[in-house]
């Protein structure tokens, strides 16, 4: 594995750790708030049965003394000072326009009026039992009277309301009882309950994070990320450092063996030509090396500079082919350009960019192709320039087509292996081109050739 795939193995590894953290936090917090939901749920209905419990039986008290308002009241009154959690109650006899309040704590309600609705509810319920219900629900009266009165039950603080019919001898439905019971003290508890399992919870979390990021191992990897962005760093700059020393030296090699080549130097025995003609190529290529280095660099490092230009690609096309057509030539190809029948529209994009773009995929087509041709097409659609570089050359297979565009990425068969190369090209090729907003596409078959195409939007 080299060091970019082991950068992405770090990264892949982080982000698994961190993902897998964050679902177990999530599932935990799921669990301990709907078990808090549950719990909750549970215990309004205990408290529900409750409340309609202790009315019952306070009814059965109070039976006994059915149409004794006066004596009713006492009752009431007394029971309301020995038991706190009752915060009203109130006994209401229907009348033609509603129920009338005859016993009540609050004895400024006594001899008013009301058609709140869980009263006529209670009234009416087929089986006699009554209603209870919290207070909120309690609260939601639909008509503006009924509000004001289900505000005011509210107000006296109790949390459950309970409204039973009342029956006399007869077994005749006579009053309605109600009470607000109020559960504070059960409150108290299940928000103690809440604030633990909170803690709880938190903790747990904690737990599970220290434990998962020992067990993955996150710290080292975060570690290792981090020396890995350093030393990609030094990695950077010692490349950069390097290209730049090694340029003189190279431009010096290139400079002298041209000269002692074109005899300024006088001549020189044939075997020493030869010698030179293989040191002025390998410092060629060694230049080349230089350049795409520095490329690399500068784009890395974000210094590439984009100069655009309205230009007419067709002219710079032309002026690349004929400078790569002794090449061509060289190796008994046929190097051809196509432009689009029609003038193409100018674009805007830096010409000296485009030049160094065509040179690498033409010059990649003449290196790659042993015999046949190689087309450089214009086309204009769907508002873009498209300029295609089709050859017959060596092609390649679609597993080498997904890799083409890394950087250091050659193709490596028998065919490959005799050509010189840095596998930087196509990477620095991609790159300035979408520095000027283009695409870059290939398509190929082995054996049968290659063609890239490359497409600029026109403004
Ligand atoms: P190199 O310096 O090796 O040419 P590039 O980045 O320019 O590097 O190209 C990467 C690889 O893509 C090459 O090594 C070659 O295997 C393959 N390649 C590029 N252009 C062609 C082509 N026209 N036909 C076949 N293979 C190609």
């Amino acid at each position: 594995m080299n060091f970019f795939n082991n950068k992405q193995g770090v990264v892949a590894q982080l982000v698994y750790g961190a993902l897998l953290i964050i679902l177990i936090v999530v599932l935990i917090s799921i669990n301990s708030f709907s078990i808090i939901k549950k719990y909750k749920i549970g215990l309004n209905e205990s408290l529900n049965n409750q409340a309609y419990i202790y009315a019952k039986s306070i009814y059965t008290l109070l039976r006994d003394n059915m149409g004794d308002n006066e004596l009713l009241q006492k009752k009431v009154e007394s029971l309301i000072d020995r038991n706190s959690e009752i915060k009203n109650f109130t006994i209401l006899e229907p009348r033609e326009d509603g129920f009338e309040i005859v016993v009540s704590t609050n004895k400024e309600q006594i001899g008013k009026r009301t058609n709140f609705y869980l009263y006529k509810m209670a009234w009416n319920q087929k089986d006699y039992q009554g209603i209870a219900t919290d207070a909120i629900s309690a609260g939601i009266a639909l008509e503006e009277e009924d509000k004001k009165f289900a505000d005011d039950l509210l107000r006296q603080g109790g949390n459950w309301f309970v409204a039973l019919p009342m029956f006399n001898q007869f077994d005749q439905k006579e009053a309605i009882l109600s009470i607000m019971i109020s559960s504070q003290f059960e409150n108290d508890i299940t928000q103690k309950n809440q604030i633990s399992s909170l803690i709880l919870t938190m903790v747990t979390i904690i737990v599970v994070i220290m434990f998962l990021a020992i067990t993955l191992r996150i710290w080292d990897y975060a570690l290792l990320y981090n020396k890995m962005k350093e030393v990609d760093k030094m990695k950077d700059e010692f490349i950069s450092m390097a290209s730049h020393e090694l340029r003189t030296p190279v431009t010096g090699i290139k400079g002298y063996s041209s000269m002692i080549l074109d005899g300024s130097f006088g001549e020189v025995s044939e075997s020493a030509m030869k010698g030179v003609s293989i040191i002025k190529s390998a410092a060629d290529r060694l230049a080349i090396l230089v350049e795409d280095l520095l490329d690399v660099s500068r784009i890395e490092q974000g210094r590439i500079e984009i100069k655009s230009a309205i230009l007419d690609p067709d002219t710079v096309i032309k002026e690349i082919i004929e400078e790569l057509k002794i090449q061509a030539d060289s190796k008994k190809i046929n190097l051809l350009f196509r432009p689009h029948k029609d003038i193409l529209p100018k674009i805007n994009i830096d010409p000296d960019r485009l030049k160094q773009i065509l040179i690498n995929i033409i010059g990649n087509s003449i290196k790659y192709t042993e015999k046949g041709m190689i087309e450089v097409i214009t086309e204009e659609k769907n508002k873009k320039l498209f300029i295609k570089i089709k050859d017959t050359g060596i092609g390649m297979s679609s597993e080498a087509q997904k890799r083409l565009f890394q950087k250091f990425y050659r193709v490596k068969n028998d065919k490959t292996k005799e050509i010189t190369g840095t596998g930087l090209g196509l990477w620095i090729t991609k790159r300035i081109i979408e520095l000027m907003n283009g695409n870059i596409e290939v398509e190929s078959i082995e054996g049968v050739g290659s063609q890239f195409s490359i497409s600029f939007e026109i403004k």
